[in-house]
């Protein structure tokens, strides 16, 4: 994206009923989430974004409940992907934000989808301008090409993507490109969407 026009942004997100604000900064976006939280429970899809905003830690030493599989053993992984989607409010990136205000995401294992389409009835993505894309082909061209391979190195995949930085649509066991899914506007029953913009580079 060459220039990102937020007040544009802001009033696609709006009329698809989506919860918008754009900050300057990841600390400013980060005191934003956790006010928004306040003392509720939280439950967390994998995102570097989240992890590099150290927001889970800032939740824990506040007090609040944060179910996260990336703070736990590998035998307690699936059992905090379970606990999040019964927490009070689920957090985490995108992979990808369109211009006109879709949320463009590929699961491995569906725990985002689950969370983001019917999980916690609040939620809160937080993204870096990097994500903005014009478009639904940029979206998945993006996550093909800065998220997946990246991904499947930090997981230790074998996937064609680990090695070459391209996407062949493998059928590998360790393909993570299982779900993909467009948030057009929040689902039903309405959710409080919080999509939290930051003017910096965030996260793959
Ligand atoms: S389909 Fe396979 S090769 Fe393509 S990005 Fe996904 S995991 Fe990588």
């Amino acid at each position: 994206m060459a220039e990102i026009d937020y007040d544009a942004l802001v009033h696609s997100l709006s009329s698809r009923r989506f919860l918008p604000q754009v900050f300057d900064t990841a600390q400013e976006a980060k005191a934003a989430a956790i006010a928004i939280i306040g003392n509720k429970s939280v439950g967390i899809g994998g995102s570097a974004t989240v992890r590099d905003m150290q927001l889970a830690e800032a939740l824990q030493a506040n007090g609040n409940a944060v179910y996260w599989h990336w703070l736990v053993a590998k035998e307690a992984k699936q059992a905090a992907r379970d606990k999040a989607l019964t927490a009070d409010v689920y957090m985490c990136s995108t992979n990808a934000l369109t211009t006109d205000g879709r949320l463009v995401n590929i699961d491995g294992t569906g725990n985002r989808a689950a969370g983001l389409i019917y999980g916690p009835h609040e939620v809160v993505v937080i993204l870096g301008k990097n994500k903005i894309v014009s478009g639904l082909d940029e979206a998945i061209e993006r996550i093909k090409r800065a998220t997946c391979p990246t991904n499947a190195r930090r997981l230790g995949l074998d996937t064609p993507c680990a090695k070459t930085d391209k996407c062949y649509d493998c059928r590998t066991t360790a393909r993570m490109c299982n779900v993909t899914f467009i948030l057009e506007a929040p689902t039903r029953p309405v959710k409080a969407f919080h999509v939290l913009i930051v003017k910096e580079d965030l996260g793959l």
